[in-house]
């Protein structure tokens, strides 16, 4: 009986996945004989292979400290000139041509569902949810747990009232599931939206996307160039090192700040598919020849199996080698900012 209840519950769960997920899209990123999003360059990440399990069981297990404070800074209502704002990991305020844009928005204690599970969060928000400004876009930049959270999702559109949320093509269902009545603009690769003086471009990521047992590519992933007169800023979202970089460039050709993740790399083998280390940032900086560079994605949830302070450790050192001018790499540790100066002025 109980083996009965147990296989009627998963195939519930099966039909409930497929009817959430069962959907065209016209797309040229989406397989209709898949009925999965790709990445055309490279094979897209579907399954854990036997061989990459292993790997990642058997690098060395690295120990995170349990807790760590943050200073955090007086909160700008709104500017005119760009600021960037590490509030930790992907989510980051930047604030430009007095709008304020929020990106991949996770603010609870671990990346994982129900929140109780996944990864925790080792050091606190930036700027509390309470005391964030006035915000007008949510850039989401695919479903993964430590990019995309219900509860601080719910927390925004509660108490934001001229928030946008900006999500990749699939996501929208889920926003709508969640009982999000603010706007939802989902985007393909390469199009864009506008909100006032703001103009906002999805733009190809090397990753992959999945949330529940069945939908793994269902949904698609992307990056996102934020553009006012006030400056332009490349926001990468969780990604390899690829070919799409150039491809960016050749589109963009002024970028004034780019967000470039550096955590989650180890072990690099595995890893690198679908996430950047500090040196494949570094390569991509040079491919979008951004003015400025700040590494996000590192020392808040412990995703990889790289050492505390590593990542950073080891951009510094690749900077050397590689020979990029210091004054283009901006560290900002959580709670820090970046302010507009004439550097970036374009
Ligand atoms: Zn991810």
């Amino acid at each position: 009986m109980f083996i009965l209840i147990v296989l009627a519950f998963l195939a519930g769960l099966i039909l409930y996945q497929y009817f959430l997920t069962h959907k065209k899209w016209n797309s040229v990123y989406w397989n209709p004989k898949t009925r999965r999003f790709f990445h055309p360059w490279k094979p897209t990440l579907s399954i854990v292979t036997i061989k990459a399990l292993w790997k990642i069981l058997s690098a060395p297990s690295v120990k995170w400290p349990q807790k760590l404070n943050v200073e955090k800074l007086p909160v700008i209502d709104r500017s005119k000139e760009l600021i960037i704002t590490n509030i930790g990991h992907a989510t980051f305020l930047i604030q430009m041509d007095n709008l304020n844009i929020i990106t991949d928005p996770v603010f609870s204690n671990r990346a994982g569902p129900f929140g109780i599970l996944g990864p925790k969060r080792i050091v606190q928000p930036g700027i509390s949810l309470e005391s964030l400004p006035p915000l007008d876009v949510a850039f989401i930049s695919h479903n993964h747990y430590d990019h995309l959270d219900k509860s601080t999702v719910l927390n925004l559109a509660k108490n934001h009232p001229n928030i946008t949320f900006i999500v990749p093509l699939g996501i929208k269902t889920k926003l709508l599931k969640w009982g999000i009545q603010r706007p939802i603009i989902e985007l393909d690769w390469w199009t864009s939206h506008e909100i006032a003086q703001l103009k906002i471009t999805a733009v190809p990521a090397q990753h992959w996307s999945r949330r529940g047992f069945f939908d793994t590519n269902k949904t698609l992933w992307m990056g996102g160039m934020f553009e006012t007169n006030q400056g332009s800023v490349f926001f990468a979202g969780d990604t390899g090192l690829g070919p799409h970089f150039n491809h960016i460039a050749d589109r963009f050709k002024h970028i004034d700040v780019g967000l470039l993740p550096i955590g989650s790399y180890k072990p690099y083998s595995v890893m690198k598919q679908q996430h950047m280390g500090p040196k494949d940032a570094l390569e991509a900086h040079k491919a979008l020849k951004t003015k400025a560079m700040i590494p996000i994605h590192y020392d808040v949830f412990q995703l990889g199996k790289e050492e505390f302070l590593e990542a950073e450790e080891e951009l510094i050192k690749e900077v050397k080698v590689l020979k990029i001018p210091k004054q283009e790499i901006k560290i900002l540790k959580v709670g820090q900012r970046l302010e507009a100066n004439p550097h970036f002025q374009k």
